[in-house]
């Protein structure tokens, strides 16, 4: 540990000189990484696979799909995509600036720290990863310690696949991050909770270092009564039960039309019992908590009351981190689930008098990093829309909109700032560089002084 604490500061200044050199300059060196990286995952998906079984218990399904399958197409994407993304965009000149041309380049920040949580700890690694090589930077990656299976795979292969001139992995906890924050990078990407985003944010200022932040949050669902109750129960049950409820774009709590409660909690049991069996504890397609400290956050919660009835799930097994996919019922606003992200397989449900009302709730907190709302109207839709703001919206499902690579992907307010996947990822990681070029002839007397009268008179008559 201590051993790690003391190289950063020249492992930094390694990866400075590497983009100094212009070890990830030209766009084949890019291409390289990235196609690496592809190889990476292809041929090592089976020790990938069984980390995340081991740190969560990740059913393969689940791990592939969210894991693997988004790093992969991100990949193929910004392969795909590069030379468009590179290519410097012209940019027309008003006449009192001719002659001269004018473009947009893009270029590298630089070196680049990425940091990334537990949940999803392949994905949150990788998938920003793409796009800072692809955008040109060298990149430290900071797995999560939280997740020390897949943390231990990534420091065993990324080295031996990618050049390590260009991208290293620091593993290690809050000593290893504190001693990344103190060194200079050009760009900061930090996934995880807000608490840890002001302590990033505040060490990022010291060197005027720009941040992205994706957090978290209470990410609602809206269900109104014309909505079809057994769709959005079953959507709305995979988006919160997949990985065990610790997903950042799970719905955290539901909002549901008071004239369709009993008809939607019925149907969202049924769907539990579909997916799950008899007994969650023995599918194989559930995960586990990420660790014993979670499972007793989360069940403190249940512990704290603050509703009517737990109409499925409860305490589970701590020594097994399982926690039964939950779902509570008439649950108050000052419940102590209802007080910050739940970030676990626990569903409040509250009933609402309509949409309004379900805007007010909604509106009344943070600015959610996700929104969800079931309806079959588009007047419902819409006004869900245009009257609140979060990271994204899914109209009549949950969680896949953060798979659809060309939208881009953030918080807003409380749930973050800036966003990636695909173009918007590039973005983050490039700088869009102003270049205007002017010939030496001619070379018009106007701008310079003396500033006769007639030189204001035409300039005024041009701007
Ligand atoms: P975590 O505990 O793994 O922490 C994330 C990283 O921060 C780790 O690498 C850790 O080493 C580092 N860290 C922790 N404490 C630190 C400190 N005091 N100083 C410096 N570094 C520190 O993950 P987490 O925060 O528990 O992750 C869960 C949160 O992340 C949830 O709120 C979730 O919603 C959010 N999240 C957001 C997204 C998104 O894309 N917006 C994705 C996943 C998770």
């Amino acid at each position: 540990m201590a051993d790690t604490v003391a190289r950063i500061p020249s492992l930094v200044a390694a990866l400075r000189e590497s983009y100094d050199a212009g070890l990830i300059r030209d766009l084949e060196a890019r291409r390289t990484q990235l196609q690496q990286l592809r190889r990476m995952l292809v041929e090592q998906e089976g020790p990938i696979l069984d980390a995340l079984a081991t740190d969560l218990r990740k059913p393969p399904m689940e791990a592939y799909a969210a894991e693997i399958g988004v790093a992969l197409s991100e990949i193929d994407h910004a392969l795909k995509n590069l030379d468009k993304w590179c290519a410097p965009e012209r940019v027309k000149v008003a006449l009192t600036f001719k002659p001269g041309s004018a473009k947009i380049v893009p270029e590298p920040l630089g070196v680049v720290l990425i940091i990334a949580p537990w949940n999803y700890p392949m994905q949150l690694l990788l998938a920003p990863l793409v796009p800072a090589l692809a955008a040109g930077n060298t990149v430290v990656l900071k797995p999560s310690e939280v997740a020390p299976a897949t943390a231990a795979v990534m420091a065993q292969y990324i080295p031996h696949y990618l050049d390590e001139r260009i991208v290293q992995v620091v593993t290690g906890g809050v000593e290893e991050t504190t001693a990344l924050l103190q060194e200079k990078f050009d760009h900061i990407f930090y996934t995880g909770n807000g608490t840890v985003g002001r302590v990033v944010m505040a060490a990022a200022a010291k060197h005027l270092t720009p941040v992205t932040l994706e957090l978290g949050g209470k990410s609602p669902a809206i269900v109104a009564a014309d909505a079809d109750l057994e769709v959005a129960a079953r959507r709305i049950a995979w988006g919160k039960f997949l990985n065990a409820g610790q997903t950042c774009v799970a719905p955290d709590y539901v909002l549901v039309d008071a004239s369709v409660e009993d008809k939607f909690t019925s149907a969202l049991l049924r769907a539990v019992h579909d997916f799950y069996g008899d007994d969650p504890k023995h599918s194989a397609d559930y995960a586990r908590i990420v660790n014993e400290r979670h499972w007793d956050r989360l069940t403190a919660l249940l512990d704290a009351g603050g509703f009517d009835a737990t109409v499925c799930g409860g305490h589970g097994d701590r020594a097994n981190r399982y926690l039964p996919p939950t779902v509570l019922a008439g649950v108050k606003p000052d419940a102590a689930v209802m007080q910050a992200e739940i970030f676990g397989p626990i569903l409040p449900i509250i009933a609402v008098a309509d949409v309004d009302a379900a805007i007010r709730t909604v509106n009344d907190g943070d600015k959610p990093l996700a929104l969800y709302v079931f309806s079959g109207s588009d007047a419902v839709i819409d006004r869900v829309l245009s009257r609140t703001t979060s990271g994204g919206v899914l109209v009549n499902h949950t969680v896949l909109h953060v798979g659809v690579t060309e939208l881009p992907f953030g918080g807003v307010g409380g749930s973050g700032m800036g966003s990636y996947h695909a173009k918007a990822g590039f973005d983050t990681f490039t700088h869009r560089k102003s270049v205007l070029r002017k010939p030496t002839k001619p070379d018009p007397s106007i701008l310079y002084p003396p500033y006769k009268g007639w030189k204001y008179k035409l300039v005024r008559r041009f701007m």
